[in-house]
């Protein structure tokens, strides 16, 4: 059997952080949400799948947590949570959170329809210097 390219990775929660950039698997931001509990958005990462595309964006596909998820793992464009017993929310069947980012022009747009604006907000207001060095490295390991 032939190894997968991308392994999907784990990402144990810290909901105390503000971030949690990893060079691999989902990246999650984290904030205090309504009734002053931690809320999470997983971010999956990938480049514009076209290799012949000359753009410079990267995909980010997001979803909310709170602070009872355990972990997270996913590859490009699949990703799970590891809920409590008894604690999972109802499974969504879209993105609440679908954007391109620009490396080069730092711009975040929202990309389809249904996408809940306040995330896409909330991704932009995260897109600092390190967070950029981070998706710019993404970009290149994806078009390899
Ligand atoms: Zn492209």
């Amino acid at each position: 059997m032939r190894p997968r390219r991308r392994h999907p990775s784990r990402v144990e929660t810290d909901p105390g952080s503000r971030r949690q950039l990893t060079a691999r698997g989902p990246i999650l931001l984290w904030r205090d949400g309504t009734a002053g509990r931690r809320e999470g958005l997983v971010c999956l990462v990938s480049a514009c799948p076209n290799p012949a595309c000359g753009c410079r964006d990267v995909w980010i596909d997001g979803l909310l947590i709170d602070y009872r998820a355990i972990a997270v793992s996913g590859g490009e464009r699949r990703l799970r949570v590891s809920w409590p017993a008894g604690s999972a929310p109802p499974a969504t069947r879209s993105w609440p959170l679908r954007a391109t980012v620009d490396i080069d022009k730092r711009t975040v747009t929202p990309r389809g329809d249904g996408v809940r604006t306040d995330l896409v907000e909330w991704l932009s207001g995260e897109l600092d210097e390190q967070l950029l060095a981070l998706l710019r490295e993404r970009f290149q390991l994806a078009k390899r």
